[in-house]
């Protein structure tokens, strides 16, 4: 961009929420409402896009997808965020669930700081709280768990032998991302360590959408029930003794559903495809 004396426009880095299209703030809707363009994740959902963007935004899709599927490169994100807003154009970056949980948020901050470009970040209902919600699972309940961790497990290095010893004793909630693919190292790395039998585990698939699932066990008895489920994308797991809750407060029924809520509008580009990263 260099000395030209350009006008940015703004970027928007906003939540959508984690399935449920009623769960977006109405300040991200505001400014869906008066975007150019949008650039969105493959976790958010065809309703949002359809119902809040208006109808003269151009909506990218920018989808990544952890092992499968076309992934649009972090570089290529970066890219289109400043090219459009160079063009003075007021841009909204929407991601699934909350802005700062797991998303690729920092390159992003540091792009736009880095070329000088106005930004605001608007946040959204992560899936682990978009989970406890729709499972009646209160993260922290008294007498239960006084906090909670947001955790992934998506590959073997990010949690070190020590620290799931920990994890295995703590009476925290735990919570994981992105790992449903790798669900049995999870309850293996805790049963290695002892965790208490009366700590169940629960899988949330596609939570807060028409197709939740909710599956629960105990980590002892996981490779009886569960060991050759695959579950659908996207699913967390929640484990603590708070799990037990769901029994008794859970107010929606599983669906039963084996499709995929987030889908690709057939109209929607993978920019992976037609741009150099
Ligand atoms: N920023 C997002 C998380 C992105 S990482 C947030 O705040 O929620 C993607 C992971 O989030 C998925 O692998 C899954 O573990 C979890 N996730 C997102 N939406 C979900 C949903 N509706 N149901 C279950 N898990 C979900």
């Amino acid at each position: 961009m260099g000395n030209r004396t350009q006008q940015y426009g703004k970027v928007i880095l906003a939540g959508a929420g984690p399935g449920d299209p009623d769960l977006i703030t109405i300040k991200a809707v505001r400014y869906l409402q008066q975007a150019d363009v949008v650039l969105t994740d493959r976790l958010v959902s065809n309703e949002i896009l359809e119902q809040y963007v208006n109808s003269d935004a151009e909506i990218i899709y920018v989808g990544k997808q952890c092992r499968t599927g076309p992934s649009t490169p972090q570089a290529t994100i970066n890219e289109l965020l400043v090219m459009h807003a160079a063009e003075g154009k007021l841009v909204v970056r929407l991601k699934g669930g909350d802005v700062s949980i797991f998303s690729n948020i920092l390159d992003e901050l540091q792009t736009l700081a880095e070329n000088k470009i106005p930004y605001e970040i608007i946040p959204g209902v992560t899936a682990a709280l978009g989970s406890s919600a729709y499972t009646g699972i209160p993260l922290t309940a008294r007498g239960y768990s006084t906090a909670v961790r947001l955790l992934t497990f998506y590959k073997s290095d990010v949690v070190s032998p020590e620290y799931w010893k920990e994890l295995a004793a703590t009476d925290d909630t735990l919570v994981f991302y992105m790992s449903s693919e790798t669900l049995s190292g999870v309850v293996e790395n805790l049963v290695k360590n002892n965790i208490a039998p009366h700590k169940l585990l629960a899988v949330v698939e596609q939570a807060t959408t028409p197709l939740q699932n909710v599956y629960t066990c105990s980590l002892y008895e996981y490779e009886l029930a569960f060991r050759d489920r695959s579950f659908l994308s996207p699913s967390l797991i929640i484990i603590g003794k708070v799990v037990g809750l769901h029994e008794q407060f859970r107010w929606l029924e599983n669906s039963g559903g084996r499709e995929n809520y987030f889908t690709t509008l057939k109209n929607r580009v993978n920019v992976n495809q037609n741009l150099v990263a």
